[in-house]
């Protein structure tokens, strides 16, 4: 995703609409991927607070420590904003105070602790609610840019793992495994490897399993989940091979849950709530027999965080719009005994569901 000024100001100016909608006065931004995607700047999270303000009847402010000022300046969206210094030895909260006008303030997710309670205490009177309306509902629908450096990040995770299959599994550890998928990501262009589940056999009945040094035996099920970050936007993928000739059983699940993931995508489309193709997942798995052998939620939007809203989930009814992106990832999971999960990236179109993972989703048998 370039770098593109205007971008960010349409989103600052997005931002503060959307806070005078809901009747808040402020909205307060720490490092985080939510200042990234408004602003362009992106310092880490420190003890010294940078704190963007965005208000419905102002230019957004940033607040950042003397010695930050420097980067600051140079960051995609510093035109756009009053840059307000201060230096060590000063109190940074009452100099936000002094920015934040009367009435609700909407707090980002990923402010520490211990900022929200000095600004709590440096801004009596103030009521604070969530920020989630107003920058998650915007970083929910991708634009076009977005959508294709999501597709590009699939796209490789599926060459990842298209690779990794060309060659034997059998008789090698859990742990070599996931260092190979982490290089065969690196090596179709992600700038990091975030996480490799490779979990074989009951290992595979975890759904979050971390790689051990167990060694990948035929006649094991194997789950491969694994993600990483791509041009700033993150790709998550699996899919459960088999390692020689499958059990009975084996196929069975995976056939529940291959025709589970087809149903949830197949759902997808603008205007229904998100916790319908969760619906359409469970139905099946339940019908099935297996419906308390899945005991996750169907799936997480992505995108500039590998979880993010909204969630394909009983509870969360967001209404679908075009660009939307999320997971839809049902698992079947027999302690002790073996696991399945199929997971795709969606994107939400103006008429359906565009799948950005493209490897194939049968159950596969690989030596
Ligand atoms: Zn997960
Ligand atoms: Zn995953
Ligand atoms: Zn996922």
């Amino acid at each position: 995703v370039t770098v593109d000024p205007a971008r960010h100001a349409r989103r600052l100016a997005e931002a503060a609409g959307r806070a005078a909608a809901l009747g808040a006065s402020a909205v307060v931004i720490a490092p985080s991927p939510d200042l990234r995607y408004l602003s362009g700047y992106d310092p880490p999270p420190l003890e010294r607070p940078s704190l963007l303000i965005v208000r419905p009847d102002r230019a957004p402010a940033l607040v950042v420590p003397m010695l930050e000022r420097p980067l600051a300046a140079r960051s995609p969206a510093a035109t756009e904003l009053e840059l307000v210094a201060w230096p060590d030895g000063e109190d940074p909260y009452a100099l936000t105070a002094s920015l934040l006008p009367e009435g609700e303030v909407l707090v980002g997710d990923r402010i520490w602790g211990v900022h929200v309670l000095a600004l709590q205490r440096a801004a009596p009177g103030r009521r604070w609610a969530t920020a989630t309306p107003v920058v998650g509902a915007m970083r929910a629908r991708k634009d076009a840019d977005e959508l294709d450096a999501l597709r590009r990040a699939a796209h490789a995770a599926d060459a990842a793992l298209a690779d990794l299959l060309a060659a034997p599994l059998i008789g090698r550890r859990e742990v070599d495994v996931a260092a190979d998928l982490a290089k065969l990501l690196i090596a179709h262009g992600h700038a990091s490897a975030e996480f490799t589940i490779v979990a074989a056999g009951a290992n595979a009945a975890s759904p979050h399993h971390e790689p051990t040094m167990r060694t990948l035996a035929a006649g094991d099920a194997l789950v491969l989940d694994f993600g990483g970050v791509l041009h700033g936007y993150c790709s998550d993928t699996t899919r459960t091979v088999a390692l020689g000739t499958p059990s009975a059983r084996l196929r069975a699940v995976h056939e529940v849950v291959r025709r589970a993931q087809e149903a949830a995508v197949a759902a997808v489309r603008p205007g229904i709530a998100v916790e319908e193709v969760d619906r359409a997942a469970r139905d099946v798995i339940e019908d099935a027999g297996y419906g308390d052998r899945f005991f996750h939620r169907t799936g997480h939007g992505i995108g500039l965080e590998v979880h993010e809203p909204p969630y394909a989930a009983a509870g969360d009814r967001t209404a679908l719009e075009p660009g939307m992106t999320f997971s839809v990832e049902p698992g079947i999971y027999l302690e002790g005994e073996l696991g399945v999960r199929i997971e795709d990236i969606v994107a939400v179109t103006a008429d359906g569901v565009e799948s950005l993972n493209r490897s194939p989703r049968e159950l596969r048998v690989v030596d």
